[in-house]
């Protein structure tokens, strides 16, 4: 897509933020800070390949030139779905699409048709949530498997406990990244990395609802903490037919990813199996909570049956190989929902 058209849809972006009252939220003064912190400490708790691996990838440094974090992995992660769209011929034109945060705290993203195009919007709160859940799910995991660590599995899965009930109470309210209680090492770089492999199939499975023609579809008001939202309204269908098609953008940074190793080929297949496994445990708590079991995406069917179709398709494409990464995550994120249950459970009844 020509630069003026990104630009001019950029500026429509901000323009929509101002109209809403919202302002992005700060960060933290210190990020190089922190980031250089964490990259010393992470090289020298690498004992792996996998982690010597992800060191010399350029994440670490995207960070730190980038003056914000997520819209930094957007970028990324979108300039890479263009490419695979315009690689696998499924559109004849470049999407018109900007994608950029959206700050408010919402576990959702969605597409906004605008004159000349669409945004898809991110949401802030989708982002921290991911990120805190994805750490503490790799602090579990690696704690069980040293079967030591600073960190007890009760302090584990209380911290979990947590941000899921921060996030249902307060939906609103944004809170930054550093209130995680487990940070550095080895194990936030193994955290950002799965976490931004869950970002990039959202993303996808939103690009795809655009190239599919969805954006057709009769809009519906959503109402968030800033103000109604008109978005495009999805059916259940089409919400299949986009998880299908993002799977099918997705094969070409697959190929990719599988050229610099198996490892990160299997990160990358094991986003959406972690997302879909996180917007269970999300479902599931709101159920305990206020007794209503609907998923957080509006009018999106269950996660269960959307990971379910999503995971035989990564597999005709890979075989369970490419899929033994994530079975792992979900199998352990699957162990940590019913802590989490029964945690909330627990204190319902205090
Ligand atoms: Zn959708």
């Amino acid at each position: 897509m020509a630069k003026s058209t990104k630009a001019r849809l950029e500026k429509t972006y901000h323009q929509l933020l101002k109209q809403h009252g919202l302002q992005l939220p700060d960060e933290p003064p210190d990020k190089r800070d922190i980031m250089a912190q964490l990259m010393t400490e992470a090289k020298q708790n690498a004992d792996g390949h996998y982690l010597k691996a992800l060191f010399s990838s350029d994440m670490l440094e995207r960070f730190m030139r980038y003056d914000r974090l997520l819209q930094s992995v957007l970028d990324k992660a979108s300039r890479e779905i263009e490419t695979d769209i315009k690689q696998s011929g499924l559109s004849s034109e470049d999407p018109v699409v900007f994608v950029g945060e959206f700050p408010i705290g919402e576990f959702n993203a969605g597409v906004k048709p605008v004159s000349g195009g669409a945004l898809i919007l991110f949401n802030t709160g989708l982002a921290m949530f991911l990120y805190a859940a994805v750490q503490i799910l790799v602090w579990f995991m690696v704690s069980v498997a040293r079967k030591q660590s600073k960190y007890s599995l009760e302090d584990i899965v209380s911290a979990l406990t947590e941000q899921v009930l921060a996030y249902l109470r307060f939906p609103t309210r944004l809170t930054t990244f550093r209130s995680l209680p487990f940070q550095g090492g080895a194990e936030q770089l193994l955290g950002a990395v799965a976490m931004e492999s869950c970002c990039k199939f959202v993303l996808t499975h939103e690009y795809a609802h655009v190239i599919a023609g969805h954006l057709t579809s009769p809009r519906i008001v959503i109402r968030t903490a800033v103000g109604d939202l008109e978005l495009m309204a999805k059916r259940r269908q089409q919400e299949l037919e986009a998880d299908a098609l993002a799977i099918q953008i997705m094969r070409k940074s697959l190929e990719r990813e599988k050229l610099r190793g198996h490892t990160f080929a299997a990160s990358l297949a094991a986003g959406p199996l972690i997302f879909f496994a996180l917007d269970e445990l999300v479902s599931r708590a709101r159920k305990e909570l206020f007794g209503t079991p609907k998923t957080s995406f509006h009018s999106h069917p269950p996660s269960s049956e959307r990971s379910a179709f999503v995971r035989s398709l990564l597999k005709q494409n890979g075989g369970d190989r490419l899929l033994e990464l994530g079975d792992i995550y979900v199998s352990w994120l699957s162990a940590m929902t019913e802590h989490v249950i029964r945690l909330i459970r627990l204190r319902q009844q205090l």
